[in-house]
């Protein structure tokens, strides 16, 4: 892997469209969740000024840019308002697509997810923080690690459940992944594989960093990529990688 600062023209010659994933990329990680029976309390982090004058920098350049996240839709559009007319927003993992406010769903969890949800949320446990409002997959913030969330997981042949040591995600095995949702982005485009530049930081990006001609990361050590940049520092993984595209242009 390279530092961003490697990232040269020729690089990015074919780049059409920028994928970019949201927690640790486009926004700090980290979700605040709090959940009391029926209540649930949940902090929306807003996109920074300086992405988004990137991102419109990037559009009148001609790219498109899809954010690609583990979020529902209601979130992602709190978060990313004041950019929507310039952006797609895939989500929950790949599930669906929001592009010029039409919904394209790309995957039927439904049957899959109907009996292992009440299980999930029957357990009791103190480090269980709450489930993140989803439709397709399904998150559950916690302190720590939770024996019997994956008990009951691994009963499941046909779904995954990743810890990124802040949630479980649990969806279906290779057909509910961000790759699925950058492969039926690309499809809506008409581009093919080596058009695409995606970044992300976590385990559930690992699928989609194969779905680029060019992959970033922004935490070598959950997922691969061509080039990487710093988790932490002073500017965000994807102010950095957009800073460089935008100076090697
Ligand atoms: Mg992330």
């Amino acid at each position: 892997m390279l530092p961003i600062t490697s990232l040269t023209k020729a690089v990015i010659r074919n780049i059409k469209l920028i994928v970019l994933d949201v927690d640790g990329v486009l926004v700090p990680r980290g979700t605040k969740i709090k959940q009391f029976g029926n209540k649930t309390i949940f902090e929306t982090k807003k996109i920074g000024g300086r992405e988004i004058e990137m991102i419109k920098k990037l559009k009148e350049k001609g790219f498109f840019i899809n954010i690609n996240s583990g979020r529902g839709l209601y979130m992602l559009e709190e978060m990313f308002r004041e950019i929507m007319p310039f952006v797609s927003l895939t989500y929950e993992n790949g599930s669906a697509t929001w592009f010029k406010g039409r919904i394209y769903q790309h995957v039927n969890s439904f049957e899959y997810m109907k009996k292992i949800l009440p299980k999930l949320q029957a357990v009791k446990n103190t480090n269980i923080k709450g489930f993140e409002p989803k439709e397709f997959i399904i998150s559950i913030h916690c302190k720590r690690r939770v024996k019997e969330i994956e008990r009951i997981a691994a009963q499941e042949r046909k779904l995954y459940c990743i810890w990124n040591s802040e949630a479980y995600d649990i969806g279906v095995k290779k057909i509910q992944t961000k790759a699925v949702g950058v492969k039926a982005v690309a499809k809506l485009l008409h581009l093919r594989k080596n058009n695409i530049l995606v970044m992300g930081d976590n385990y559930n990006d690992r699928e989609m960093m194969n779905e680029g001609g060019v992959a970033v990361s922004a935490d070598k050590s959950r997922a691969k990529g061509d080039f990487y940049v710093p988790l932490k520092g002073k500017v965000l993984p994807a102010g950095l990688l957009m800073g460089q595209i935008l100076r090697v242009l």
